[in-house]
């Protein structure tokens, strides 16, 4: 956070749009602020997009007067049941809005909304460090206005509301999630009278959209810290009812003085860790993914200890319906998260192995133009305190990866095409279609898997020629 003056506010806010909006409010005669996130983000110094104004009277006269003077470059969109308009100048969008009053009914977060005062729109806001504004009209302008003390939470990196926690959180329990997002994408420690209203308000999030929740969690996840979110959504209760399947994942259990690790912990390790070297967000689903089989799947076993048989596989199937109740996208970005959960062992038993060829081969046969991504997420999953046996793994992950690009170079097998196609073995015997030609093909598909013959049309025909007489083919006689 930096110190902002009235004149560094004044020459942060010189961008010729923030002129001609004080020009146009002056000709009007009409109080006008630039307000919210951009303010904050100006103290705080983040890239910020959106231009929020606040007008006390109609922001959509102003938006409309505004355009006129801007001309030919400027866009103005009207929506009038809102009370809002949008201007669109260049690269440059800015939504105005009337000051407004909020109350709120029960079963809703759609507020009752009047005109207000610029105090009244700052009492609406969600958080002191988002209820900043700075004037534009001419004689006051680059005048902060902060009457919560926004500046001193945004130096101690504090969240809090403007207003009694409990009536913010329940007038618009969406908040709840905002709170938890902004803590987690800006670092900063929810306030403990805010925190506890979380916990008291939590079932309020029942009313929430599942879009909304999903936006917020992915912008939780593509956080710097993405584990911070989590813990605090886990603390205050609301993981529990907006991602049971997580909080399932909780918990250690001995048996015979055996423990497992911590699924839950383990897993924001591996999210944390993903994050350090990816801004991939279904990437970073997979990886917050990636063990939700653990619990379905646990036994103790004698002799054996804790173990997670296909964990991969019943985490793999638990997506669709995660992705659907989420209202996640169904479509090649869930197939993306659930094909390296499903594959997300695979590296890790070849690296505790002898690395060979074949099953190097094998594994870029089924991840196809994913292996870096997966690579990345086993990476990624290694959170053993054991450093030995952290670099031994690491140590076989650099053989893996260097093995995967020597075999593809020389094999190309990350978009297999079979080199002997299922037309050609029907056109070689005569042959209408059947089960012998699929056993044809994928007997030369392991075959140049296990290395056994290059990824060529000549070798692999004259090694299904020979497969074919073993099953008692015979060719069909060439005609002239
Ligand atoms: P980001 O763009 O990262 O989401 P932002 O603060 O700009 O951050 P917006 O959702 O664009 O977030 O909201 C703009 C401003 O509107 C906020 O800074 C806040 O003052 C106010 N606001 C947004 N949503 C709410 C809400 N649910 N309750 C109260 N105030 C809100």
């Amino acid at each position: 956070m930096i110190e902002l003056t009235q004149d560094d506010l004044k020459e942060r806010l010189n961008a010729p749009i923030f002129h001609h909006i004080s020009e146009t409010a002056d000709e009007l005669g009409l109080e006008c602020y630039v307000v919210g996130g951009y303010v904050r983000d100006l103290f705080l110094q983040r890239p910020s997009k959106d231009i929020d104004v606040v007008v006390v009277g109609s922001g959509i006269t102003i938006a409309e007067a505004l355009g006129k003077k801007l001309g030919k470059g400027a866009h103005v969109s009207v929506f009038r049941n809102f009370g809002t308009a949008q201007v669109k100048y260049h690269n440059i969008e800015v939504e105005f809005v009337g000051a407004r009053k909020e109350s709120y009914q029960h079963d809703s977060r759609k507020p009752i909304v009047e005109d207000g005062t610029l105090e009244d729109d700052q009492n609406r806001r969600d958080f002191t460090i988002n209820a900043l504004a700075v004037c534009l009209n001419k004689d006051r302008y680059g005048e902060l206005v902060d009457p919560f003390d926004g500046l001193e939470d945004m130096r101690q990196g504090n969240i809090r509301t403007p207003l009694d926690p409990d009536i913010t959180f329940s007038d618009d329990p969406l908040r709840m999630m905002r709170c938890v997002r902004f803590a987690t994408q800006l670092n900063f420690y929810i306030e403990d009278e805010t925190f506890e209203a979380l916990e008291r308000n939590k079932e309020r999030i029942n009313i929430i959209s599942r879009e909304r929740i999903a936006d917020e969690l992915n912008k939780i996840l593509l956080s710097p810290i993405p584990s911070k979110g989590f813990v605090d959504l886990d603390r205050c209760g609301l993981l529990e009812l907006i991602f049971p399947e997580l909080v399932a994942l909780q918990g250690v259990e001995t048996v015979n003085g055996r423990a497992h690790k911590d699924n839950f912990y383990h897993t924001l390790e591996v999210v944390d860790n993903i994050a350090k070297v990816t801004d991939n967000l279904w990437l970073r689903w997979a990886a917050l993914l990636h063990d939700i089989g653990k619990p379905r799947t646990k036994r103790w076993e004698p002799r054996i200890g804790w173990t997670f048989h296909n964990h991969n596989f019943i985490g793999e199937k638990m997506i669709p319906d995660l992705f659907r109740r989420m209202k996640l996208p169904m479509n090649e970005k869930m197939k993306y998260v659930q094909k390296l959960v499903g594959l997300h062992m695979r590296p890790i038993v070849i690296a505790d192995d002898v690395v060979t060829d074949s099953a190097v081969r094998r594994l870029l046969f089924e991840a196809g133009d994913d292996i870096d991504d997966l690579m990345t997420l086993c990476e990624a999953d290694i959170t053993s305190k054991n450093q030995v046996r952290k670099q031994h793994f690491l140590d076989n992950f650099k053989l893996v990866r260097q093995k995967l690009k020597d075999l593809e170079e020389r094999d190309r097998i990350r978009n297999f095409q079979p080199p002997v196609t299922g037309e050609e073995i029907m056109e070689t015997f005569g042959l209408t279609p059947c089960r012998e030609i699929g056993s044809l093909k994928s007997s030369i598909k392991d075959a140049i898997l296990d290395g056994i013959i290059p990824n060529e049309h000549d070798a692999a025909f004259e090694y299904m020629m020979k497969k074919a007489t073993q099953m008692g083919l015979v060719p069909k006689p060439k005609q002239n």
